[in-house]
C-alpha cells in the first residue's frame, strides 16, 4: 500500500518536472514582442555617451512646442552654430525611428521589432542602435536644459525646492548665450524680433527675485481632443435634454388633467 503511494508521488513529480521543463523551452519562441531583454552588444570598441536620453527628449519638445510656432510664423531658419538646431541633438535621428503603433507598442524604425514600452525601445536602441549615434559630433540636447527649463516640464516638485541664485545666474547667462548665437540680432528684423521672444519666452524666468513663470508667451496651439469630445457630446446630449425636459411637461399636464377630472367626479354626490 504504501510502495504504490510512494510510486504515485514520484511519478506526479516526474511529471511536474517535465512539464516545467517543457514550459521553460517553449517560453521564448511564444513572445513576440521584446520586454527589454534585448542581450547588450559588445562595447570595447564604443565610446561611452554621458549625456540622458530623456532630458535631451524633454528639451526637444520645449522647443518644439514654446518655440518652433514662433519661428514658423517668422519663417525663421536656425543655422547649425545654434545649440538648438535639430542636428546638435544625438538622438534626433533615433527618436525619429520611434513609431508609437498602440498604447503598448513601440517599434524600432531600424529592425521593425516591437516592444511593449518605449523605455525598452530606448533601452534597445542603446544595445542595438549605438553606432548610429553621432557621438564625433558630441552635442548633448540635455545640456541645455538648464536654460530650457525642462525640469519645470519633467516634474513640477522640484520647484517647490529653495531657488538657488547661482544657478539661475548661470542658466540665465546660458539662455542669453542661446538667444545671441542662435537669433543674432545683425541677421535682419525677423531674428531681432525672435531674440526678443526668446528672452520673454525663456531666459526672463531664471530669476529667483520674483515668482516667473517660463514659456510667458505660451505654446503651439492645438486643437485638442479633449475640446473636440467636449463639443461632441454637448451635441450628442442637448437634444436628449430638451426630448426629457419634453416629455417631462406633457407627463405634467397629463397628471394636472387627469387630477382635475378626478375632483370633477369626487364632488359628484355618492348614490346611496
Ligand atoms: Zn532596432
Amino acid at each position: 500500500m504504501g510502495e504504490t503511494r510512494g510510486c504515485a508521488v514520484y511519478s506526479i513529480f516526474l511529471l511536474w518536472m517535465t512539464l516545467q521543463l517543457c514550459c521553460a523551452t517553449s517560453s521564448p519562441s511564444q513572445s513576440q514582442t521584446n520586454q527589454g531583454t534585448d542581450v547588450a552588444a559588445p562595447r570595447e570598441e564604443q565610446t561611452e555617451v554621458h549625456c540622458s536620453r530623456e532630458r535631451s527628449r524633454a528639451a526637444w519638445k520645449i522647443i518644439e512646442e514654446y518655440l518652433m510656432p514662433f519661428m514658423e510664423k517668422q519663417k525663421y531658419q536656425l543655422s547649425s552654430q545654434c545649440r538648438l538646431h535639430p542636428s546638435n541633438d544625438i538622438f534626433r535621428d533615433q527618436e525619429k525611428h520611434k513609431s508609437h503603433i498602440d498604447i503598448n507598442e513601440w517599434r524600432c524604425g531600424y529592425c521593425k521589432k516591437i516592444f511593449r514600452a518605449e523605455k525598452y525601445l530606448d533601452q534597445h536602441f542603446d544595445n542595438r542602435h549605438y553606432n548610429l549615434l553621432n557621438v564625433s559630433h558630441g552635442k548633448c540636447l540635455a545640456d541645455l536644459c538648464g536654460a530650457l527649463h525642462c525640469d519645470f516640464v519633467m516634474n513640477s516638485q522640484s520647484l517647490k525646492t529653495k531657488c538657488n541664485p547661482a544657478a539661475a545666474a548661470r542658466n540665465r547667462h546660458l539662455c542669453e548665450n542661446l538667444a545671441d548665437s542662435c537669433f543674432p540680432i545683425n541677421e535682419g528684423p525677423s531674428a531681432t524680433r525672435l531674440h526678443e521672444f526668446f528672452l520673454r519666452q525663456f531666459c526672463d524666468a531664471h530669476t529667483c527675485s520674483r515668482a516667473r513663470k517660463p514659456f510667458s508667451r505660451g505654446g503651439r496651439k492645438r486643437t485638442s481632443v479633449f475640446y473636440l469630445a467636449i463639443s461632441v457630446l454637448v451635441l450628442m446630449f442637448l437634444p436628449l435634454f430638451y426630448l426629457i425636459v419634453y416629455l417631462y411637461q406633457r407627463e405634467m399636464k397629463t397628471q394636472t388633467t387627469q387630477l382635475k377630472r378626478i375632483s370633477k367626479h369626487g364632488r359628484k354626490p355618492k348614490p346611496s
